[in-house]
């Protein structure tokens, strides 16, 4: 059992060291990690002997028994072995898929802050334990039961756990530790969100100890499907209907025509196995997890498997300026100060302000830590420092009180002890602060200046303050901001980031709308929007004072044509995506802070930020962007989209190629042929197309025109664009192919069913070469830049050799060796499919490019 101090000196010298490593590594190994336990996962073997679970299988298997009772053992127990070949490879298939998706889980894992051997540190959530010193800020979520025992104004979102949207007011507690209880206003839970307020708690509850371990097994959900896995199932349904049915019809018309009854269900319920597409769920989802993966080492981390679909789809991509599109290094490059009588004798007004207005803190090695912005300030202060040091001057005017900045203010305020007085010092928007003054004198300059700057693309901060007798007491601290005097303003840069503008170009061409939305002043952001590329001459730019006035009707009609937003605050975020989506576009939302979850959750693809995010962005989001940049929104739509064209191409190749075996089967007894394969062989193909090569097709490079073409509309079929032709059309004259062989071959006298098994086999092969790529002839492509698919390609050649030429496969495929004109002739024809399909990407590109020529001229 874990002891935890009991009494106020014990917790009060246990927050400024914390546990020691040792001991916090002796309780992780007691207690075990703080995570909840998942739902029991499916034993591999289990995994594996629900692959047998298939109707068509059970039916296969017992028809090869039936087979071998009364006939050859050697077919059955061919058969069996093929049958069981074919279940390691679903169960590889769908064991890679789920491991996929839990190394996918395993990245999103949250860290936190604790103090820990006397230093802050940041660890792993899973490794907090009980008596863990944790630091709780405005944005994180929280990662065990706490008790807070020092804090300012905390509030929590408790939502998850109470289901009451309101935040809830939360009271430090040091003199004693008791119980998590739900109805405490000293407890913090696991799960819950911080939304206000900085404080420190102690661990007293982890992983399922929990309230919120205590209902997990009632949260437990399966990973959601994305909504093309969606409609592969429900195609997968009706088309293994279609299957059967046809597999009915043959097995029916063969009785007709008086073949062997047992031999003919053998054909058809082999034929049924091969030509069901059981393996594509499992290859999509090995597909987007797979390229989830890639996506992350690209600094995209994908949170939904969903939004790798949905990536493709995108048409605006609403992004914020300041750290996405620009570099987040501010540097002040002028300022201008006003020459009023000084607040403090010796100290110039604005220096005071640079100085005390802001969050920097020196760290130990004497670097400075803080926001950008404020950053830039206490450094140019550092720069343009008179007689006092930086240090003196924060020594001489304690901090006694601060209304902290928020985006929606636009200020931030601080209170100050000098003498027996109190300095307040406000900073803020030149146009926030312009509200605040008492002297309305200096407005005609401070706005023409902020104006000037701004256009100039620097953010401008304005400045002011003024001295009280005392602090007033803090429920009057809402009226402290006004009647202050105009101390000065400052203009500073934060450059964009040098890959940005060559994205928005990328953004563009791909028929993807990028629009800034910034806190920052219109004019600072007109002119690093047009600098980067997102504004263009005629598009409009709305201000959230604009947006507010406006009717749902008047933005509608303006919302596509838009691409700057500026002082906006994060709640109109919300409005901007809605009134999008509300035109059928499909919008990509970036955001880090508390108040962007909302817009985060309802945009089709929610982004928050890696480095500046708050764990309440991160949760909401789809997606996050491990380096803040906008240049990873982008490639990550690249991906996304090479994705989506290669779950297509195996999807293309499979569907095609079962196609194919179902017309031969069914047509040849029409043309008067005898049936032309045997199950083996029938199924022997089936491996060859559901096996490596669909997975390998995954692995294919982006399309050269990838981020030329628009975005696909999300419900657009997945038959669109010529598939669906092509799988009608390519079957069919892979069946032609194969019956024409097997005619001419039987009337030559030749080994007719060896050549037509390798006519099929090849033709296979042929066709996923030809499918690599949707426009790019093969010779462009490189016939051995897809490694794992040559490698399988070439293998899957071996083994047909094997199986026509060695006396061992001869006799358990029921093979033939093929004298040369014979092995010459099936080649031949094996490769008539790919020329064919090498000639429809030719005419495709032949098409384009006419149209792109017409458009130009
Ligand atoms: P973006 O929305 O482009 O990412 P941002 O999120 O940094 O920008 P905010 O932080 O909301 O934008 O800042 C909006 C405005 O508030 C700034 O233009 C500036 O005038 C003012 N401001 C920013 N930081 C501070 C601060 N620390 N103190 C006072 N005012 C600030």
């Amino acid at each position: 059992m874990i002891s935890l101090p009991k009494s106020k000196s014990e917790l009060t010298s246990l927050i400024s060291t914390g546990l020691t490593e040792a001991e916090a590594k002796r309780r992780l190994e007691e207690v075990g990690p703080n995570s909840l336990k998942e739902k029991k996962k499916k034993a591999p073997f289990q995994l594996f002997l629900d692959q047998f679970k298939d109707f068509m299988i059970a039916i296969l298997i017992s028809a090869s028994l039936i087979a071998g009772v009364i006939g050859e053992w050697s077919d059955t127990i061919i058969i069996l072995v093929i049958v069981i070949l074919n279940a390691i490879m679903g169960f590889i298939q769908e064991y890679r898929a789920e491991k996929a998706l839990e190394a996918l889980k395993k990245m999103s894992e949250t860290h936190t802050r604790v103090i820990r051997s006397g230093k802050t540190q940041t660890i792993h959530s899973s490794e907090l334990v009980p008596g863990d010193i944790l630091i709780c800020e405005a944005g994180n979520m929280i990662p065990a039961d706490i008790q807070l025992l020092e804090g300012n104004a905390v509030k929590m979102d408790e939502s998850s756990l109470t289901g009451e949207s309101v935040p809830v007011d939360k009271t430090a507690f040091i003199e004693e530790i008791d119980s998590p209880d739900i109805n405490s206003d000293r407890h913090l839970f696991k799960g819950t969100f911080q939304t206000n307020g900085r404080g420190v708690g102690i661990v007293l509850k982890t992983g399922m100890d929990t309230q919120f371990g205590k209902i997990a097994d009632l949260l437990q959900e399966g990973s959601p499907e994305t909504p093309l896995q969606i409609r592969m199932r429900k195609f997968g349904k009706t088309i293994s209907l279609l299957i059967l049915l046809i597999c009915l019809i043959i097995f029916g018309l063969g009785l007709l025509r008086g073949e062997e009854p047992l031999e003919l269900m053998m054909v058809s319920v082999s034929l049924a196995v091969a030509a069901i597409p059981e393996a594509l769920p499992a290859l999509i989802t090995i597909a987007l997890s797979l390229g989830a993966a890639r996506m992350a080492k690209k600094e995209a981390l994908i949170r939904k498997l969903p939004a790798v679909e949905s990536l493709g789809s995108i048409t605006f991509i609403c992004t914020d300026k300041t750290g996405t599109l620009t570099k987040n290094q501010m540097t002040v490059v002028r300022h201008s100060s006003d020459e009023k009588e000084h607040v403090a004798p010796g100290y110039d007004n604005l220096q005071l302000a640079l100085a005390l207005n802001n969050d920097v803190k020196v760290g130990k090695d004497g670097n400075l830590l803080g926001e950008a912005t404020e950053l830039a300030l206490v450094q140019h202060l550092i720069q343009n420092l008179g007689e006092k040091t930086y240090q003196e001057i924060l020594n001489d005017f304690p901090r006694i009180g601060e209304i902290p900045f928020d985006s929606d203010r636009k200020l931030m305020s601080t209170f100050h002890q000098m003498g027996d007085q109190v300095l307040v010092i406000c900073k803020g928007a030149s146009e926030c602060i312009i509200g605040v003054l008492n002297d309305q004198n200096d407005l005609q300059k401070i706005k023409k200046d902020s104006q000037e700057w701004a256009e100039a693309g620097e953010r401008v901060l304005a400045f002011s303050g003024k001295v009280l007798d005392k602090l007033p007491p803090k429920s009057e601290w809402d009226k402290i901001e006004s009647e202050l005097s105009y101390w000065g303003l400052v203009g500073m840069i934060d450059p964009p980031r040098e890959e940005v503008k060559e994205a928005i170009q990328e953004c563009k061409t791909a028929g993807i709308q990028p629009v800034m939305i910034t806190g920052d002043h219109p004019a600072t952001a007109k002119t690093i929007a047009k600098e980067v590329g997102i504004f263009e001459e005629g598009d409009l730019i709305l201000s959230g004072s604009e947006l507010r006035e406006m009717s749902d009707e008047d933005f509608a009609n303006q919302v596509e044509k838009t691409t700057v937003y500026a002082r906006v605050s994060p709640d109109q975020k919300l409005r901007i995506v809605r009134t999008l989506q509300q035109k059928n576009q499909f919008v990509a939302m970036t955001g880090d802070g508390v108040n962007d979850a909302p817009s985060l959750r309802a945009s089709t693809i929610g982004i928050a930020m890696g480095i500046t995010g708050t764990d309440v962005s991160k949760e909401a989001a789809h997606m996050i962007l491990l380096d803040d940049n906008f240049a990873t929104i982008v490639r990550a739509i690249r991906e996304g989209r090479r994705i989506f064209d290669n779950i297509r191409k195996f999807i293309k190749y499979i569907m095609t190629c079962n196609g194919a075996e179902i017309w031969t089967i069914t047509m040849a007894p029409l043309l008067g042929l005898p049936i032309p394969l045997l199950p083996i062989h029938i199924l022997w193909i089936n491996l060859v197309t559901d096996g490596i090569p669909a997975l390998a097709l995954a692995k294919e490079k982006a399309e050269k025109n990838i981020m030329d073409r628009p975005p696909r509309p999300p419900k657009q079929s997945l038959f669109a664009e010529g598939l669906g032709w092509h799988i009608l059309w390519v079957g069919i004259l892979m069946a032609g192919i194969t019956l024409f062989t097997q005619y001419w071959a039987i009337r030559q006298g030749w080994h007719w069913q060896t050549m037509v098994f390798t006519v099929l086999a090849f033709s296979q092969l042929g066709h996923v070469m030809a499918v690599r790529s949707d426009r790019s002839p093969l010779y462009k492509l490189g016939i051995f830049t897809n490694t794992p698919l040559i490698l399988s390609i070439i293998g899957t050649l071996i083994l047909q050799v094997l199986i026509i030429y060695l006396p061992f496969f001869n006799r358990i495929f029921h093979t033939e060796a093929l004298n040369l004109p014979e092995l010459i002739f099936s080649v031949g024809m094996g490769l008539v499919v790919f020329h064919a399909v090498e000639f429809e990407k030719w005419i495709k590109s032949f098409r384009q490019k006419k149209e792109e020529a017409k458009l130009k001229h």
